[in-house]
């Protein structure tokens, strides 16, 4: 089993190579979307209301990407890069409606033109949603808007045919997030091939890659022989998983009631910090059962916060799993972990 490191950008990268990494098990793409030369397409696609002016937004962010792509890819090497395509809900992006109903009402007090911050407070109304967790997010997001999915694609895949094109060795494992149903792996795995296809064309070269999904709601997990047939490998996302099985949300849990759980010892510990291995645990387990009873190659990997947690790798070690993937800063103590799951098993 391999340790990996969750990094998002390119100065994380260095940060888990210093640390040992053997690959990046997670990038998050939303947090190249955060920096603030970028917010503002990032806001024009999500308040565009046509798939044209939507491009254009894209068109600007494409650049962007790719320039993180590149600069990622270059400096693994010869190690992966799993890129999760975007997975958080789009009012994200956008300022906070309180923040706006304040503007508003203090510029039409003195008498200011409102009509821009209206408009948008307009449009963040209009995404707010009473369970954004379980909203408009993951997979539903590149499938409702398939042009930013398209764009992450051909950013990703420029990137990489660039660098092969220099000589560099590209390892691109690109990967859906929150998937429920195999047919929403299916859909996204159509835009990635046909994009992945054209800007092959277009470069002229060929690169390998591997396609996978997030397995982060308990019905993937369940399903997983279909959904493997449309994976090549299966990326835990514990975070979510322990979420969406306990039926907790995890920053109402964590504030409201798990510490009480804990001291009256309803539960062992916090899942969200160590792996729940009866429950969420079983679910892995029996997802890359099922997955690798039709599709014995298929990989999988944790890239949950519980990546990082002693107890959680020597877990994922004993069930077979290929890697963890975590914070660069807990990449040494999960290498420990997992040195000591080889030697405790022998
Ligand atoms: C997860 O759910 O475990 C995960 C890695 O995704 P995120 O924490 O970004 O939702
Ligand atoms: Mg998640």
């Amino acid at each position: 089993m391999t340790v990996e490191a969750n990094a998002d950008t390119p100065k994380d990268i260095e940060n888990a190579l210093k640390f040992g990494a053997q690959g990046v098990g997670l990038c998050r793409t939303e947090h190249m979307f955060m920096d603030p030369d970028r917010l503002p397409w990032v806001q024009k696609m999500i308040i565009a209301g046509t798939a044209e002016a939507r491009k254009e937004a894209l068109d600007k962010l494409l650049p962007m990407q790719y320039a993180d792509f590149y600069a990622m890819f270059k400096a693994l090497g010869d190690l992966p890069l799993t890129v999760r395509l975007l997975d958080p809900p789009l009012h994200e992006f956008l300022p906070s409606k309180v923040e706006l109903i304040e503007k508003v009402a203090t510029k039409k007090a003195l008498g200011q033109d409102c009509s821009e911050d209206a408009k948008m407070l307009e449009i963040v109304e209009g995404l707010s949603e009473s369970n954004p967790m379980m909203g408009l997010r993951g997979c539903r997001l590149g499938l409702t808007y398939p042009e930013i999915n398209e764009m992450q694609v051909r950013a990703i895949f420029e990137a990489c045919c660039d660098l092969a094109k220099e000589g560099h060795k590209v390892h691109p494992y690109v990967m859906i997030p929150l998937i429920g149903h195999v047919n929403e792996l299916k859909t996204a795995e159509d835009i990635l091939v046909r994009v992945a296809k054209d800007v092959m064309a277009e470069k002229g070269i060929e690169i390998e890659y591997k396609f996978g999904t997030m397995i982060e709601i308990p019905r993937a997990a369940l399903t997983a022989d279909k959904v493997a047939e449309h994976a090549e490998f299966f990326s835990f996302g514990t975070n979510d998983l322990t979420q969406m099985t306990f039926g907790y949300s995890r920053d109402d849990a964590e504030g409201k009631f798990l510490k009480n759980y804990v001291e009256q010892k309803i539960l062992p510990a916090n899942p969200f910090e160590t792996l729940d291995q009866d429950g969420v645990g079983q679910l892995i387990e029996m997802a890359m059962e099922k997955g690798k009873a039709v599709n014995p190659k298929l990989l999988g990997g944790v890239c949950g916060e519980h990546g990082g947690d002693p107890d959680s790798v020597k877990f994922c070690h004993r069930i077979g799993l290929n890697y963890v993937s975590c914070s660069p800063f807990r990449v040494p103590q999960a290498k420990l972990a997992a040195a000591q799951a080889v030697v405790e098993a022998k």
